[in-house]
Order: structure tokens, then C-alpha cells, then sequence
């Protein structure tokens, strides 16, 4: 029998939203609409190049973004989606038995990046469906290296606002890493909700993750960013990343979607999803559901214990959510259509 760490046995699985043939899939947060043509082509152009390895470090894209937000290309790291980037850290912050805060319910990946590290996670429950921040700062020990903000949070779509974010970014050590993931920050918005970057000078400790995954449409070429107020952070990520993770058609893509006239379609299309959140949300509280407020591109029906069957019974009327077994349901927002055939489904269910 090959030797494996006895780790993996109690290793929650990350469960990706199930593609089911003839069903809508509402359930990776993923955009319903394609690559912008223009993006396509460049995609196309880059593949002719494959038989070379890509930009080990993404020097296009990292400096494409330091000029957009006005950072230093060496506060930029770029990776393989933000989710990689996230392990990245944990591997740069976090020997054995450290710990790393989090909320809980968050983005199902922390668990499994904080056990297959070694680290220990500290999981802070929400309160009311949003993250508890001063039970946050009252978990941090000598052992904390890293607390994870995820906003809006994932899969609640709820959020943490400025004046309570930089009280705690206040509180929180100078030597503990405090990881903002905004991974849906372009549908924000509340304009209390505040843009991490814009925190980065006062608080050295934070890193900002992004992705283009999702306002950006390019969830299947994984590339993502961090921004960190120390150059220091931004350098550790790079030690700590898989050679070459970022392939050329990812880097090209992702600068084709920076070139302005690209990034006014995205937003636009990002305001239509934004527009349809609304909606599906008025329609689910006429309905009697319950529904925390959402910033981001899906909503969160906290469904209890009727979550799993209320998923199943979606998904008999051709409609694919992501349940998490007794506690609710999300549902990404999709294209008017696709609403459309959820809020029928949940009409039927209501
Ligand atoms: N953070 C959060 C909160 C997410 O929901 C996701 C995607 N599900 C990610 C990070 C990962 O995104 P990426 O595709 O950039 O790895």
C-alpha cells in the first residue's frame, strides 16, 4: 500500500458545481456569457506561441495591473487563479500547528489549504450570516499567521463595511497577514464596503486576492492576483508558486480583458448581473424566503435542514445550485433566462 499522509482521510472534499446535460448550472459563481470576441482572438494568437514556456512572472500582467491601481509592480503577484494564490500564502505564512482564522461559513477551499499545509484553522462562526470580525481579533494568539476576510463573503454574499474593517485592520498584530479575498468585489455596490487596495498603504499586513474568474469570464484559464501592502508579501508568493503556473493563454487573456474598451463591456455586463441580483432577490423575499442581502453574483437561501432536498427538487426542474447539506443553498446569478427558470423552480418550491 503506498504511504499517504493520514491527513487526507479527515480532508474535506471541495465540491465543484455539477454540470448535469439539459440542466442550467447556478452553482459556481461562474458569468453566463462568453469571452468578448477580441479576447477570443488574443487567446487564439497566444496559443500559436505554446510550444514555449510562459512568463515565469507574468511581467505584462503584473505591470498592466500596478498601472491600473496604482501600485508598485513589486506589491503584484500573479497566479493560478486566487485560489492558488491563497494556498501560496498559507505556504509562505504558516509552519506546522500555526494557525490561520477564517469565518465559517466561508469559501469551502480554506479548510483544505490550512490541513494539507499542516496549519491549524481557527474557524469563526458568522453571526447572522455575516463575518464576525471582533470574534476574529479575540482568536488571535501567538500562533496566529493569518486571518482570511472574504468580501463579500462566500457563499452568503454578505459583507464587512469600512469603519468595521479598518477597526479591525487596527487591532489586528502588525506581523499577522490579513488576507482580503475579493474575489467578487466588482459587483459590489454598497460604497460602504470599502475597496481593500485603498487600505493597503495604512496596513502593511494586508494582501488583496483577485481574480478574473468571475467579473472578468475567464473562470476556465485560472489567473488571479494578489496585491499586498509589503513588497515583502507579494515577493513570498512568488517563492512559493508552482513553476510556470500561469500559462501564456491565461496572461494574454487577462491583459486583452485590461485594455479599456474591454473592461467598459465587462462592467457593463457586470451592472446587467448586478441588475438581475436585485431581481432575483426582491423575487425570493415576495416568495417567503429568506435572503440575506447579496453584494456579490449569487444569492444564499439558508435553508437549514431542508437545504439538500430543496436542491434536489431543483435540480428535477433542470436547475443545478450549490447545497451545502443543512445549512443552505447559493445560486448563482445567471442570465435573465436562466433566473427566469430558477425563480420558476423556486416559485414551485416556496
Ligand atoms: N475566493 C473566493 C471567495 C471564491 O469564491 C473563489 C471561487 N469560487 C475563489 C477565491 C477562487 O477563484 P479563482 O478562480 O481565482 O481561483
Amino acid at each position: 500500500m503506498p504511504r499517504l499522509r493520514s491527513m487526507l482521510g479527515t480532508l474535506p472534499a471541495y465540491v465543484p458545481g455539477r454540470t448535469v446535460p439539459g440542466a442550467i448550472k447556478l452553482a459556481s459563481n461562474e458569468t453566463p456569457y462568453p469571452p468578448l470576441p477580441h479576447v477570443l482572438d488574443r487567446i487564439a494568437d497566444a496559443a500559436r506561441g505554446v510550444n514555449r514556456y510562459p512568463d515565469n512572472h507574468a511581467s505584462a500582467l503584473t505591470d498592466a495591473l500596478a498601472a491600473k491601481f496604482g501600485v508598485a509592480a513589486g506589491q503584484i503577484a500573479v497566479g493560478c487563479g486566487s485560489v492558488s494564490l491563497c494556498t501560496q500564502l498559507v505556504q509562505a505564512v504558516a509552519d506546522a500547528d500555526d494557525e490561520i482564522v477564517y469565518a465559517w461559513r466561508s469559501f469551502e477551499a480554506y479548510p483544505i489549504i490550512a490541513a494539507v499545509s499542516g496549519a491549524s484553522s481557527v474557524q469563526v462562526p458568522l453571526r447572522d450570516h455575516v463575518q464576525d470580525l471582533d470574534a476574529m481579533v479575540a482568536s488571535i494568539n501567538a500562533k496566529t499567521r493569518l486571518i482570511i476576510v472574504c468580501n463579500p463573503n462566500n457563499p452568503t454574499g454578505t459583507v464587512v463595511r469600512r469603519d468595521e474593517l479598518v477597526a479591525f485592520l487596527r487591532r489586528v498584530p502588525e506581523d499577522v497577514v490579513v488576507a482580503l479575498d475579493e474575489a467578487y468585489r466588482e459587483f459590489v455596490t454598497d460604497p460602504d464596503v470599502p475597496d481593500g487596495l485603498g487600505l493597503l498603504d495604512a496596513h502593511p499586513n494586508l494582501v488583496v486576492l483577485r481574480t478574473f474568474s468571475k467579473a472578468y469570464g475567464l473562470a476556465g484559464l485560472r489567473v488571479g492576483y494578489a496585491v499586498a501592502g509589503d513588497p515583502a508579501v507579494a515577493a513570498a508568493l512568488r517563492q512559493t508558486q508552482v513553476p510556470f503556473a500561469v500559462s501564456t493563454i491565461a496572461q494574454e487573456a487577462a491583459l486583452a480583458s485590461l485594455e479599456p474598451e474591454a473592461e467598459t463591456q465587462l462592467m457593463a455586463r457586470v451592472a446587467d448581473v448586478v441588475a438581475e441580483r436585485g431581481r432575483v432577490y426582491r423575487a425570493l423575499v415576495e416568495m417567503g424566503y429568506e435572503v440575506p442581502p447579496s453584494e456579490a453574483n449569487f444569492v444564499w437561501l439558508p435553508l437549514g435542514g431542508a437545504t439538500a432536498e430543496w436542491a434536489a427538487a431543483c435540480e428535477q426542474r433542470g436547475v443545478i445550485v450549490r447545497a451545502f447539506a443543512g445549512q443552505g443553498a447559493r445560486v448563482t446569478i445567471g442570465s435573465v433566462d436562466e433566473n427566469d427558470r430558477f425563480l420558476a423552480a423556486a416559485r414551485a418550491l416556496a
